[in-house]
């Protein structure tokens, strides 16, 4: 039983300490007894190793974006379309989450076509609208919350942290699944309380944090769907529960 981690532009998608998340996945799944490789892959990156079981992509500003476009769509995209429609495992935060959906609107008017795996769209403002800054509490998808193996595994209940800043607002289609709802925060974009995506095994989602490093049940959850476990060996988390339950008490 191994985790293969596809982590994806390390070194141009990880805003705000996203790479923490591959650094708790890893740490969480070994302290299990799992083995875990994890492979970059990078604009330089031929081949994509088909055993891959759980992709990471971080958030990046629009520049960052600009820079991974063209290689998504045109060498990375269909690798990464087939896996997620295929029911892969996947986390995609903020400037990753942008560009999975049908196109992005940047700051400077420019239209970035998206991946188009994610029935949405994002549009920044540039200076029209004020940027989605700040912590957030979430609550987390009730269906999403009652799947067997994250219901096994979770420790915190519905609860979701974590921070933003983004300038981009983003839509889902109509039917699409949110994520989570927000409590506190801004979220897709400001106005109708839903926050990321949920489709099939993907997650796409604005929270930094790192994210995985105040949700350990998202964590567990991601790794266990993964490798197709029912649950896992709980770990001491009281200092990450804390930290969680501290999260929730913050100002926006
Ligand atoms: N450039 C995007 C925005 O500002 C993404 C930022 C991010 O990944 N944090 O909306």
């Amino acid at each position: 039983m191994k985790l293969t981690i596809g982590y994806f532009y390390p070194n141009i998608l990880n805003l705000y300490g996203d790479d923490g998340n591959v650094q708790v996945l890893k740490y969480r799944a070994e302290k299990r007894g799992i083995k875990v490789d994890v492979v970059n892959i990078t604009l330089e990156t031929k081949d994509i190793p088909p055993e891959i079981n759980l992709v990471f992509m971080g958030g990046g500003p629009d520049s960052g974006q600009q820079k991974v476009y063209e290689d998504l769509i045109n060498n990375k995209g269909s690798f990464l379309r087939e896996y997620i429609e295929n029911n892969g495992v996947g986390l995609y935060v903020c400037g990753a989450y942008q560009l999975l959906g049908n196109y992005y609107k940047s700051a400077d008017g420019s239209k970035l076509d998206g991946l188009g795996v994610f029935d949405l769209y994002t549009e920044h403002f540039g200076k029209h609208k004020p940027r989605c800054i700040g912590n957030v509490v979430c609550s987390i998808n009730s269906d999403l919350r009652h799947d067997v193996i994250f219901n096994h595994l979770n420790k915190v209940g519905d609860s979701l942290v974590g921070f933003e800043n983004h300038g981009g607002r983003t839509y889902l289609g109509e039917g699409v699944r949110e994520f989570a709802s927000v409590v506190m925060g801004h979220g897709n974009n400001s106005e109708d309380g839903k926050e990321g995506i949920w489709y099939k095994n993907s997650i796409g989602t604005y929270l930094h944090g790192p994210i995985l490093a105040r949700n350990p049940h998202l964590a567990d959850y991601l790794i266990a769907k993964s490798l197709k476990l029912d649950t896992l060996k709980p770990l001491d988390d009281s200092l990450i529960l804390s930290a969680h339950t501290a999260s929730k008490k913050l100002k926006q």
